[in-house]
């Protein structure tokens, strides 16, 4: 029987996609929107000083999260933005230096295509595969690296299978080679240890969406010193950002993206603990599954995430019967009438049937055990209404 539609919506399982704002954030926000509303660069009142003060304090916040100082960092929209600012604007500015780039096949659309661009107008871009378990093959990195590289980007935590790349290892290996290291740390921060002097990070995107915080706000570190980091602005205007990012400051996101930083470092351990529970659990029930498998590291991933692939079920179908339940993302994308498997997934290996079959369970700080039970209960249901609906002789 397939599982019945509930009365209430879906379970959200879907944080690596984004995230609820917290509370506490919409509550730092609120005065920013209405009452301090100033220009945080008009300098000449006290509007544009209260405005300036917060966004001040929000690049504090931010620092103190990475280990760099205030003035590294750049306010963008997101981290497409900020991975479009570091990777473009690199390339741009050490034209004479070379036109080597190197990235890794797993990483988001958002680095992949900038490379792709650069392609394009002539730069040359080695893309690295991954390991079965989804991490880099760092002897592969350092046999990639040549004169003329002037960028390595390897992200943080992958998006759709949570696997945690060797940062520090990369680090010391590209400032080894005098090589600027760029890291989209979009599902990182917050979650994982960051420091950008023991890691060796030169670049660094975040975005607050996937952290409780506001969409439509990030931030791109970009180091000052040792060595000192040039890039070619991608808009031009105004001037503000050290002229590397010109538009005015959105306040309200700034102060949001700073508390969400905030609560979830200050909670960070203790949620690292209880998400990984919970994905524990949830993987402990449906391993008891045959033919069901694991994507990426077991251990070496963020706390909530959980990908996996089912043998012998229709990927849609299973999708299909998840979703009253459940709202959970597959390794599939739709692009109009076309299915497009997961690139992650293939880079790891799998054929596209089992890219195809794979959910990513995201568990975020609203989850509770009692869901990841009805979780469980709903895909056991779903994947034996289907496996007997059209047994699948697979291999
Ligand atoms: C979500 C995400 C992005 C895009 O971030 P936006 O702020 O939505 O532009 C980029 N990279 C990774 C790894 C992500 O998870």
């Amino acid at each position: 029987m397939m599982p019945q539609r509930p009365p209430q919506r879906p379970i959200y399982l879907d944080n690596n996609s984004t995230t609820p704002i917290d509370r506490r954030v919409l509550d730092a926000m609120w005065p920013y929107f209405t009452e301090h509303f100033g220009n945080p660069a008009s300098v000449s009142h006290q509007y544009g000083w209260e405005a300036e003060a917060a966004v001040q304090q929000g690049r504090e916040i931010l620092a103190g999260a990475i280990g760099c100082s205030p003035e590294d960092i750049i306010f963008t929209s997101g981290a497409t933005e900020a991975n479009n600012l570091a990777i473009k604007g690199v390339a741009e500015a050490y034209l004479n230096k070379g036109r080597h780039l190197v990235t890794i096949q797993t990483e988001h659309s958002a680095v992949l295509d900038p490379c792709h661009y650069l392609q394009s107008l002539g730069f040359e871009v080695t893309v690295l595969p991954v390991q079965a378990d989804g991490l880099i093959d760092l002897k592969q990195l350092a046999q990639s690296l040549r004169p003329d590289t002037i960028l390595v980007s390897v992200m943080a935590a992958n998006n759709e299978i949570g696997v945690l790349q060797p940062l520090a290892e990369i680090g010391a290996l590209c400032h080894a080679h005098q090589v600027l290291f760029h890291t989209d740390a979009a599902q990182a921060i917050g979650k994982i240890p960051l420091n950008v002097e023991e890691m060796h990070i030169d670049l660094m995107s975040l975005t607050a969406h996937k952290i409780y915080g506001p969409k439509g706000i990030g931030a791109l570190y970009v180091r000052r010193r040792n060595p000192r980091v040039q890039l070619a602005p991608q808009l031009h205007g105004g001037g503000h950002e050290r002229g590397l990012r010109s538009g005015t400051l959105y306040t309200p996101q700034i102060v949001g993206f700073a508390k969400a930083v905030e609560v979830a470092l200050s909670e960070r351990e203790s949620e690292a603990q209880r998400l990984t529970e919970l994905r524990d659990r949830l993987w402990k029930s449906l391993s008891q599954i045959p033919e069901i498998y694991l994507n990426g590291h077991p251990t070496q991933r963020l706390p909530g995430n959980l990908n996996f692939s089912v043998a012998g079920v229709d990927g849609q179908a299973l999708l299909l019967g998840l979703q009253p339940v459940v709202a959970v993302s597959s390794g599939s994308a739709c692009t109009s009438a076309k299915m497009t498997p997961s690139h992650v997934l293939t880079a790891l290996g799998r054929s596209p049937a089992l890219a195809y079959a794979s959910i990513r369970c995201g568990i975020g700080r609203f989850n509770t055990v009692a869901e990841i039970d009805r979780v469980v209960a709903a895909t056991i249901a779903t994947i034996q209404s289907l496996r007997s609906a059209h047994p699948i002789h697979h291999s």
